[in-house]
């Protein structure tokens, strides 16, 4: 089956269509290891691990790879504001970010790549743009010419008069700046002192890789020069996705990203997220509101990946109700599978196809609102066996990753078949409005240790404890 996604480059939902048959090579921006991530960098995390799973669901070779960035203005200040080194810093951050993503049930990226350890790669790029012209040298560092790049805004759709961005050649340096003034930017910022002991040699002078470029060369290293699909948050279609399609198409001639995903912005309690404001959340502030990882997490799936969403504490209390009946319900069936509790299925002459009606969902632009919905009605369907239930509910989980693996199925002793014979016998009875009857078998059963309810669904039957 297709798979489609919306592509920010087209504005379009389009049919994926790999480079290589059944391979997939996926480029994820990572954290930035200055501080802990917060829940809003966390729906991004968890975006790119749904993105991966629908495509190994699909059967896909997938290449997962994610930068760290461990070398870039924030880093670098923080370190010294704690007086530590850069390599203590970004460690012990990096160390909370794969404990934060396992706690969210994502799997690790088949690849983590060290932006320090890439420099030579980088350096690389920069001298190719510097030979070819596009790259300039100025007093602080090297810079590139968004005038003399092709296209150059083409994803976030900004409009450049080339004509000003020549003769007027506004640089900056910082990583980031603000949409409405695209401008030359910092390939290579030469050493200050601020650098402290920051700082790698290259033909061109002693400096250290601005943070756009980072991403080009490890992107390009990893799975390039053209690589199936590069996955960001919105806020970083410009400038830093934007300038990373500038380096590496102006440095290889290539065409970089076939498809671009971008996941939309959390707002927290109606606000943008931030210190000042009070609102600003860690997974291990949700775990001291009383909040679990996984419910975050089923939280998150109920809205699609491209809608902006707004957190609040109670919103996902109430997602954390609705996991947890998920979760009970999916023991309760396993435990019924098991036959430690009697079922009544009335099968369908034309049983539907839930695993098709579920990879259809996820196939379209990772639908997972949907694909949850679907798991739900699949648990309240009367046609369908609970064995069968749990089946589906473990596949549909390769996907979902709320935990069910590790569910563990609280082993009884199951019903003796005699019991099982009596109830149906007793259901018979009362069919039959033969209520002496059905009394009689109910006292048998209840003699022989069980209960027998009755329920608009049929009955169950339960050990006495
Ligand atoms: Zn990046």
């Amino acid at each position: 089956m297709d798979i489609n996604i919306f592509n920010t480059l087209s504005s379009k939902k389009e049919v994926f269509t790999p480079l290589v048959k059944n391979k997939v090579g996926i480029y994820n921006c990572g954290p930035t290891v200055y501080d802990t991530v917060h829940i809003g960098n966390l729906r991004t995390f968890v975006m790119y691990d749904i993105i991966r799973r629908v495509f190994e669901y699909n059967e896909y070779f997938v290449t997962q790879v994610m930068n760290i960035t461990d070398v870039d203005d924030k880093t670098i200040k923080r370190s010294q504001e704690k007086k530590i080194s850069l390599e203590e810093l970004t460690r012990h951050y990096e160390t909370l970010f794969i404990s934060d993503i396992h706690s969210l049930n994502i799997l690790t990226p088949n690849k983590l790549l060290s932006a320090r350890d890439h420099i030579k790669d980088m350096i690389e790029m920069i001298s190719i743009l510097l030979e070819k012209g596009i790259a300039y040298q100025t007093k602080d560092g090297i810079y590139f010419s968004i005038g003399l790049s092709k296209d150059y805004g083409k994803l976030a759709k900004l409009k450049i008069e080339a004509t000003d961005t020549h003769t007027l050649r506004e640089r900056i340096s910082n990583d980031e700046y603000e949409k409405e003034n695209p401008r030359d930017f910092a390939l290579w910022k030469f050493y200050t002192e601020e650098d402290g002991q920051v700082f790698w040699d290259a033909s061109f002078g002693k400096g250290r890789p601005g943070w756009h470029i980072e991403c080009s060369a490890m992107a390009g290293r990893a799975l390039g020069p053209t690589i199936d699909i590069h996955a960001g948050g919105t806020d970083l279609i410009f400038p830093h996705h934007t300038n990373e399609i500038a380096q590496s198409e102006a440095t290889y001639d290539k065409h970089f990203v076939n498809y671009w995903i971008h996941g939309a912005f959390m707002n927290v309690n109606d606000a943008k997220m931030a210190k000042s404001k009070g609102n600003f959340y860690k997974l291990a502030d949700l775990e001291n509101e009383g909040i679990s990882p996984l419910a975050f997490r089923y939280w998150l799936l109920t809205s699609h990946y491209r809608s902006q969403i707004n957190f609040t504490i109670e919103a996902v209390k109430g997602a954390q109700t609705a996991f947890i009946r998920f979760i009970e319900t999916f023991i309760r069936l396993q435990d019924i599978s098991a036959g430690h509790e009697y079922e009544h299925v009335h099968k369908a002459l034309e049983p539907r196809d839930y695993k098709k009606d579920f990879l259809e969902k996820v196939n379209d632009d990772f639908n997972t609102p949907e694909a949850l919905a679907l798991a739900w009605e699949l648990i309240k369907d009367h046609t369908v066996e609970a064995k069968e239930k749990v089946i589906l509910l473990m596949d549909f989980d390769k996907i979902l990753g709320l935990g069910l693996h590790a569910v563990v199925n609280i082993q009884k002793e199951e019903i003796p078949t005699e019991v099982t014979v009596l109830a149906e016998a007793r259901e018979k009875a009362r069919e039959n409005k033969d209520w002496e009857m059905a009394d009689a078998i109910r006292k048998e059963i209840t003699d022989r240790g069980y209960d027998v309810n009755d329920t608009d669904k049929g009955f169950t039957l339960k050990k006495r404890n």
